[in-house]
């Protein structure tokens, strides 16, 4: 049965197998089946836009479009204060918008040069939500979430993806990647917004 009233299955609009365990994970205990849009054969999305919102926004209606279900998606990265706030919007592509390979490795690695030499390693994570009912839902609902922590340059830990073996957490003396998946969900970027987002459900759909 799902907590959530009149909504049981949604359709994540991503591909991002690390997210898809995630949501997954933070979901299902609430009675609520996440399908991921590839296994749908929806396509991913452009993120043309500047904000993580507007990114957001365009990746859950292509996907509630598609798949004719109420969907979910994020936009997430990492933003560093030496940096202006880059990557940013731009973190899954980083290394390739500079002509490198599309990977997690490549990525940490453009960061870490641009970081050498700069006096602050502090940044954060940060992630939006947006939940459309359908693709011309004139509602959606929007929650984020934000991270602090430091990029440190020689990897620590197996876990989670993207720039988690380099993302330090000084309170708590590791990366990210050396936390085990229920401590990230209840410490990090997309947990805090997944949690005030199931609080704007809970508001919209109390009797
Ligand atoms: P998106 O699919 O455009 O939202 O891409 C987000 C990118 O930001 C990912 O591909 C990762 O590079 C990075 N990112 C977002 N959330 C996390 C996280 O929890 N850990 C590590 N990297 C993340």
């Amino acid at each position: 049965m799902s907590a959530v009233p009149g909504l049981s299955r949604l359709v994540l609009a991503s591909g991002n197998a690390g997210k898809l365990r995630e949501f997954s994970t933070l979901l299902e205990p609430l009675g609520l089946e996440v399908v991921g849009q590839a296994s749908l054969g929806i396509a991913e999305a452009p993120e043309p836009h500047a904000t993580f919102v507007e990114n957001a926004l365009a990746k859950a209606r292509h996907a509630s479009a598609g798949s004719g279900l109420p969907a979910l998606a994020d936009d997430s990265g990492i933003c560093l204060d030496a940096l202006g706030g880059a990557p940013g919007v731009h973190s899954a592509r980083w290394a390739a918008m500079a002509g490198g390979p599309r990977d997690d490795q490549a990525n940490n690695r453009r960061v870490s040069e641009q970081l050498q030499g700069q006096a602050s390693r502090a940044g954060h994570y940060y992630c939006v939500l947006v939940l459309v009912r359908s693709p011309d839902d004139p509602q959606p609902l929007i929650a984020d979430g934000l991270w602090r922590g430091e990029f440190i340059d020689t990897p620590r830990g197996e876990g989670g993806f993207g720039y988690d073996p380099h993302f330090w957490l000084p309170a708590l003396g590791c990366t990210v990647a050396q936390l085990a998946p229920e401590r990230k969900n209840a410490l990090g970027h997309r947990g805090q917004a997944m949690r005030a987002l199931l609080e704007k459900l809970r508001a919209v759909t109390a009797p």
